[in-house]
């Protein structure tokens, strides 16, 4: 391809994380973007708004490849400059500032599980390059108390895992929308993505009011990102269903998420702006798309407050579900295939992994373009 960026027209099927990030970066190298979604800018059954949005390289290391530790840990350096380019661009944007910590994360067992916890630490020491075992620390209860007062007194010891963090996800994904607008993204809500192939996107518009209508758009460059909508083009790809509990609480302050050991499942407590927190999540090898079940509900709810009772007046604000896309090895994956890139298999580290992989297909197809 002989094309300058200037002229370079990239099609993205998909608008949530992985779509959004990459029609920025794609706009801000100098490309026109045209983005495709089935669903209106602020879906909120989508991964990608539903997530926790936990940064945590180290405690994904014990459940995932070398891989996504490589994929987070570059993450975790573009996340802070990302924010602030965003920000910077645009500082009179009507956006809320993004809210983004990397205070480190907590992982703690009552007595009882003890041997979960203690079980974690062996698994994360073990799969750990030995650069990064100083970043995992083990705590006592006085030093769980000078990190979390709120936590002072309620368990005999846990883990410091140095650097982990998290971000308001709804606000970057907002943020995001309104730079997409100002950097000129051309954005068709409601259109359902049937074919891809090179150069050409085709799908039905069937949001809002108006009669199902044909989109046939003609571009330079197609990629797909529409999570597990890409099934059919996209083998070995599933659905994992994921349930998160959100609650605004005026007794308990945490600076940073904490994750619970439990015999049948972790549970952890990521705090957010406002007295809010997001807790999750259940994982279930499921493509059902219904509402929460009381088991997940009852689940989350009593991790909750067994982490602190004053969580029990707690108002519940929100119960949600969203599937995570997943391919077969559980990694995410930046491929081409027919002349159509893919960025898919973000699974439960989307967040945690995007920047990176955005970076990377970025570079691609620009470099791909001289
Ligand atoms: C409960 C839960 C908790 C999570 N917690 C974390 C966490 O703490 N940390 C972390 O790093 N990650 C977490 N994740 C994972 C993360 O949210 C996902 O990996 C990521 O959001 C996936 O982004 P995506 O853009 O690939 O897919 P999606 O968010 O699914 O976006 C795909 C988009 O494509 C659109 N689409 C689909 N089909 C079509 C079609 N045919 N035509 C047009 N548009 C279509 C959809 O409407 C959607 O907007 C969590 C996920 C869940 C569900």
């Amino acid at each position: 391809m002989t094309k300058t960026f200037s002229a370079l027209h990239v099609g993205i099927a998909g608008a949530g994380l992985a779509g959004r990030m990459l029609a920025w970066r794609l706009l801000r190298a100098g490309c026109r973007v045209t983005l495709l979604d089935k669903q209106s800018r602020e879906a909120h059954n989508t991964a990608s708004i539903v997530a926790a949005a936990m940064l945590s390289p180290l405690a994904e290391l014990a459940v995932s490849d070398r891989v996504v530790f490589d994929l987070g840990q570059r993450s975790m350096v573009l996340w802070p400059q990302w924010i602030d380019e965003l920000h910077a661009a645009n500082p009179t944007s009507q956006a809320q500032p993004v809210y983004h910590r990397q205070l480190g994360s907590l992982v703690v067992a009552h007595a009882p599980d003890q041997s979960h916890l203690a079980h974690f630490t062996r698994l994360l020491r073990h799969k750990l390059p030995q650069a990064y075992q100083q970043q995992v620390q083990h705590l006592d209860a006085a030093d769980l108390a000078v990190l979390e007062p709120a936590l002072t007194g309620r368990f005999n010891q846990g883990l410091y895992l140095q650097g982990e963090g998290q971000l308001a996800n709804d606000q970057w994904m907002d943020a995001l929308a309104l730079e997409l607008d100002r950097l000129g993204v051309k954005w068709h809500t409601g259109v359902t993505v049937q074919t891809l192939e090179p150069g050409r996107i085709c799908g039905k518009r069937t949001g809002g009011d108006s009669a199902a209508s044909d989109i046939n758009i003609a571009v330079d460059l197609v990629v797909d990102a529409r999570g597990v909508g890409s099934k059919p083009l996209l083998s070995g790809l599933r659905g994992v269903r994921g349930e998160v509990l959100r609650v605004e609480c005026h007794g308990v302050v945490l600076q940073r998420p904490v994750r619970l050991m439990h015999p049948r499942y972790q549970i952890y407590v990521v705090p957010r702006p406002d007295n809010l927190f997001v807790v999750g999540a259940t994982e279930l090898e499921s493509e059902d798309t219904g509402p929460v079940t009381l088991r997940s509900a009852l689940e989350l709810g009593s991790a909750l407050y067994s982490l602190h009772p004053a969580f029990g007046e707690a108002r519940v604000l929100s119960l949600s579900s969203a599937l995570r896309p997943a391919l077969d090895n559980d990694q995410p994956a930046c491929v081409q295939r027919d002349g159509t890139w893919h960025i898919n298999g973000l699974y439960r580290h989307g967040y945690l992994c995007a920047p990176a992989l955005v970076e990377t297909l970025t570079r691609k197809i620009l470099d791909d373009t001289k």
